[in-house]
């Protein structure tokens, strides 16, 4: 074989040179995942006045478009902080159309839901509320906000500490959080003016019909485990019960542990 001396040198010279370019590339190459994961990461850190713009957006686009009415309740929509209710890794999602995880299998309800639940309670000032499924704690600052005073009832405890100490950073603390079984309803605080259940029971609770004022409203779906439910709005006059059927919706189960 012969052995060409100087081709040999510029063979080598042509490898260093192409690994020296190989690293040169997978560095800039390094380089422009991370500006671009940066800029990405900006993008979704979201300030107030984001959240004010995104709070707006889905007033009018999910709530009045759809055919909420009641000014006081789109004004409590407006002002409510609901990214400040969910998990901070998520909080960029606070104002889409549609429930979110708040941990523990539970949800906090799609916005139009905690809108539509609101307006068919008519909520005035003073009335007296209990809800049944505290969960985030979104739907009880909303009845707050409108000047009800708000008792409300969640089965886990880590859900009732975390939705307490959020409703009282937000000078929502007039709200009486209890941890406890909501099928027992809260026999010391009644009669209530209204009852909002934001988990499914597969039949009304008996508890719940007795604590109810005369005249009172309920407003409840109503259903089996994982499957459609009805929601119902039950009024109670002269000792009677009415029932109407409103719309067919998916709430997780509320939980009867005595059975
Ligand atoms: N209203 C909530 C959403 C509720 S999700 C909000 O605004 O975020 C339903 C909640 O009902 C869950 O937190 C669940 O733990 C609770 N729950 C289920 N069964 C219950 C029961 N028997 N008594 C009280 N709370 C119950």
């Amino acid at each position: 074989m012969i052995f060409d001396k100087k081709n040999e040198k510029s063979n080598i010279f042509a490898v260093c040179l192409t690994s020296i370019f190989r690293k040169m590339i997978a560095k800039y190459i390094l380089l422009a995942f991370a500006l671009v994961s940066l800029t990405l990461q900006g993008l979704s850190t979201l300030n107030a006045q984001d959240y004010d713009r995104l709070r707006n957006e889905m007033v009018e686009k999910q709530l009045k478009d759809r055919g909420i009415k009641s000014k006081t309740v789109l004004e409590a929509m407006r002002n409510v902080p609901r990214h400040l209710f969910v998990p901070p890794d998520i909080q960029s999602d606070a104002y889409l159309d549609s429930p979110l995880p708040i941990g523990l299998e539970q949800t906090i309800s799609q916005p139009y839901m905690v809108a539509f639940m609101t307006e068919q309670l008519k909520p005035v000032g003073e009335m007296k509320i209990l809800e049944i499924g505290t969960g985030s704690g979104y739907q009880a600052a909303i009845l707050a906000y409108l000047g009800c005073d708000v008792y409300t009832i969640e089965l886990l405890e880590e859900l009732a500490e975390r939705s307490e100490k959020i409703l009282t950073d937000l000078n929502f603390s007039k709200v009486k959080v209890k941890c406890g079984n909501g099928y027992a309803g809260w026999p010391d605080e009644a009669p209530f003016d209204a009852i909002i259940v934001t988990a499914a029971p597969e039949k009304i609770p008996e508890a719940l019909l007795e604590q109810l004022k005369e005249g009172g409203k309920m407003i409840v779906p109503v259903g089996p485990v994982h499957s459609i439910q009805s929601l119902k709005l039950i009024t109670k006059k002269k000792g009677r019960i009415t029932e109407e059927n409103l719309l067919p919706v998916r709430f997780v189960p509320m939980v009867d542990r005595t059975k």
